[in-house]
């Protein structure tokens, strides 16, 4: 077998920091430039935190910050972040997703499977966040938001650090992405990475549907589509992978094997495939 990497994306995948981040950062830019809830003016789902600080300081400043605006922004959102984490913990809103301690660990258990982080937010700010979810002891490498603002990126430096790590090389096919928005399936797509989302996290459903995830699951409460999709369990009708429509993808194990992903709506977006290639 292959080895494979499987990089997390964390807010709304691993966990839910009942907004932990997004007061940081309100605190950050009030206390450095008066302005208040900066973070009602501009959509923070699924961006780099490097995307996210640009965002505010543009609307709090009315200018492009300098780099040493963003280093301040930067210092000041952690210094505020673990005593915003903790306060979710205390009111109970901080969360981890359904059976990602089970999926982690079995994951953590086999023979040439690596797990990292793929996320936005940058590496200080990614650990404070995980901390009290016990999760960070499963996650050894990872591509940030410090890393660089295209999210693409973010995954493929990642990866760069498992490969380095490892000794391994790894092809675009044997690395596998989740996360919760279209902006993790953006990502995973530019990059040639496998994507699976889930469901029940931030991402916009509608948005989620448009851009195609290979997989589709409210949580990880059933790992069954998980394994399958990963290629770790065998499809429970037997169907081997490259049957049907994407070759080398397994998206039609999910489908076609009936274990949990929206049937009707794959079976419309294929109709609407035959019909442009008809119509050629
Ligand atoms: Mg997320």
């Amino acid at each position: 077998m292959k080895a494979k990497i499987i990089l997390f994306d964390i807010d709304g995948t691993l966990i839910k920091a009942g907004s932990a981040g997004t007061r940081s950062l309100n605190m950050a830019i009030e206390k450095l430039f008066g302005v208040k809830n900066i973070c009602d003016t501009f959509s923070l789902q699924g961006c780099t935190d490097k995307t996210n600080f640009e965002s505010a300081f543009i609307n709090a400043c009315g200018k492009k910050p300098s780099k040493k605006d963003i280093e301040n922004i930067t210092a000041e959102y952690l210094r505020l972040l673990p005593s915003q984490v903790s306060k979710s913990v205390k009111k109970g809103i901080y969360k981890k997703v359904k059976g990602i301690n089970k999926l982690l660990s079995l994951l953590s258990k086999q023979k040439d499977v690596f797990i990292g982080l793929g996320t936005g937010n940058i590496k200080d700010g990614a650990f404070l966040k995980l901390k009290p979810s016990g999760l960070l002891k499963f996650f050894s490498f990872g591509g940030y938001g410090c890393d660089c603002h295209i999210r693409s990126n973010v995954l493929i430096k990642g990866v760069k650090r498992a490969e380095k790590l490892t000794g391994e090389k790894f092809a675009p096919k044997n690395v596998y992405i989740i996360g919760d928005t279209h902006k993790d399936i953006i990502a995973a797509k530019e990059a040639g990475y496998h994507s699976g989302i889930v469901f029940d996290g931030f991402g916009d459903k509608k948005l989620i549907m448009k851009n195609s995830p290979e997989l589709i699951a409210d949580d990880f409460s059933n790992l069954t589509p998980w394994l399958i999709w990963l290629g770790l369990k065998r499809d429970p009708k037997g169907i081997r992978r490259g049957t049907y429509v994407c070759p080398d993808t397994p998206i039609e194990h999910a489908h076609f094997g009936m274990t949990g992903m929206d049937l009707g709506d794959a079976e419309l977006r294929l109709k609407k495939l035959r019909k442009i290639k008809n119509n050629k």
